[in-house]
């Protein structure tokens, strides 16, 4: 039997862009859509499981899993490492099904060199003010480390050019129906 291969997407762009709840709409609506699992070292939070969310790993072991060329890719994010396991995505891919990253953008400009098939898009605020407005909503951060999340946001929006698609996140349900479109797009190319 001759399964096609998944296509790989990749959804990315600044902190608290929202780019986690368009990616929870689009896997609710897509079936064929499946969400690769992240290892980090970042502490889990209230109700977060290993395996679900994260896979939640401690540094030595990260480490170890860089230097066996575990990742496809990963990055330190605020401290943290972060990496998508290789093996995870490609068993998505080679069952057919279709793959999509939520990553930051040090990642996803990774994933475009070594994965060169991979689909880019960018979510990106409708303004800096809105961005900066949503990471001080969040109300996780101190005000040194909101400071820090937006101009790490105005150096990542400088890559926006290195992905094929950009969409703008003024509204979740209009973002998703664009990113969905896209992906449709593709699906399409493959299939004709
Ligand atoms: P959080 O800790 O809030 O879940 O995620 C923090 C940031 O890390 C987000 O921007 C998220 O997109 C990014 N991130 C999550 N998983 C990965 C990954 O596997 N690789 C990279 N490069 N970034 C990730």
């Amino acid at each position: 039997m001759n399964m096609s291969q998944g296509k790989l997407f990749v959804l990315s762009g600044p902190s608290a862009v929202g780019k986690g709840s368009l990616c929870r709409l689009l896997l609710e609506r897509d079936p064929e859509l499946t969400l690769s699992v992240s290892a980090t070292t970042r502490a889990p939070r209230s109700g977060e499981i290993h395996g679900k969310e994260y896979f939640f790993y401690n540094e030595k072991d990260f480490e170890g899993m860089i230097r066996q060329d575990s990742f496809l890719e990963w990055a330190k994010v605020y401290d943290h490492y972060y990496g998508t396991p290789k093996a995870y995505v490609d068993e998505i891919l080679n069952s057919g099904k279709d793959c999509i990253l939520e990553i930051d953008v040090q990642g996803a400009l990774q994933i475009k060199k070594r994965r060169p098939g991979a689909v880019l898009i960018f979510i990106k605020p409708p303004s800096r003010e809105a961005l900066a407005e949503r990471i001080r909503k969040r109300g996780t951060e101190n005000s040194d480390e909101i400071q820090k999340r937006v101009s790490q946001a105005d150096s990542e929006m400088s890559y926006q050019s290195e992905y094929r698609h950009v969409v703008v996140n003024d509204d979740l349900l209009r973002a998703a129906d664009e990113v969905q479109g896209i992906m449709n797009g593709y699906r399409q190319e493959e299939n004709g």
